[in-house]
């Protein structure tokens, strides 16, 4: 990514200060405040404080449409509004601290991390594409993970092909043992680069959502946030949807890409 691709500042409503774009390995910072992940290439960091985003961070829509709560829109939250500025994440059942989606309705909180998981993935471990699935399909609630071994007990995302009833967590089907199953092409013939990372991913999804917007448009009610935030949120889910639909070959190739990127920003 050029730096000239970039705007010198911006003031993102998450920080009181400017944030100036600088090279990663100019800052003393460990993580971003708002994914937690390690800086990398240009990164958006105030002057003063040790507050640091990726530029892909500063991007994340205010209000998206999730398919885990279709049932409300989910606004984007800097600070979890909890006494101990900590939050329970719906999605993988973690603390957080960064930023997060959340629905004030029903006190439903995702990582802002979770909710851009991809909606399926490829795992070596298994031959079949895994899909993201919000709720254990057993009566327990809970499921053993097939990459760690590990049971886990309680209601959180998975990822799961449900013909074999294959399960795993979502952070072991996203970890760096990730490839593309050998039948699984990547719908690029080029060689993936080594540093494709979520980042990356969701710039692709954003490229996807543009697509996807005229169709997102006609979908979108008029919502209280306002019908271009509506229409944003929509064209989300829209794309979620469609990544849902889309071919096992190609939407595993670039859930995995973007995976093994994540894995190897960790
Ligand atoms: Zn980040
Ligand atoms: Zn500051
Ligand atoms: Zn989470
Ligand atoms: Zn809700
Ligand atoms: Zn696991
Ligand atoms: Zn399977």
């Amino acid at each position: 990514m050029e730096r000239l691709d970039h705007v010198p500042y911006v003031n993102h409503f998450s920080h009181p200060h400017p944030l100036y774009l600088s090279n990663a390995e100019s800052l003393q910072m460990t993580s971003c405040y708002a994914c937690k992940l390690q800086p990398h290439g240009w990164m958006y960091s105030c002057k003063t404080c040790s507050f640091t985003l990726h530029i892909s961070c500063t991007q994340m829509p205010n209000l998206i449409t999730h398919p885990s709560h279709l049932i409300h829109p989910l606004t984007l939250f800097a600070a979890p509004p909890y006494p101990g500025g900590s939050f329970k994440c719906d999605g993988c059942g973690l603390q957080g601290t960064g930023f997060s989606y959340r629905c004030t309705t029903c006190d439903f909180d995702v990582h802002m991390i979770c909710a851009t998981n991809p909606m399926s993935l490829a795992h070596q471990s298994h031959p079949h594409q895994l899909n993201l699935v919000f709720y254990p399909p057993y009566q327990t609630k809970g499921f053993s993970c097939h990459i760690c071994d590990h049971k886990i007990g309680s209601n959180h995302w998975l990822y799961r092909c449900g013909s074999c009833e294959f399960d795993a967590h979502m952070e072991c089907a996203k970890s760096a043992n990730n490839r593309p199953s050998p039948h699984l092409q990547h719908s690029n013939s080029s060689p993936a680069p080594n540093n494709v990372n979520l980042h990356q991913y969701l710039q692709q999804q954003k490229k996807q959502r543009r697509q996807q917007q005229k169709g997102a448009e006609e979908a979108a009610a008029p919502a209280a946030g306002g019908a271009a935030a509506a229409a944003e949120g929509a064209a989300a889910a829209a794309a979620a949807a469609a990544e849902g639909a889309a071919p096992a070959a190609e939407g595993a190739a670039t859930a995995a890409e973007a995976a093994e990127g994540a894995a190897a920003a960790k």
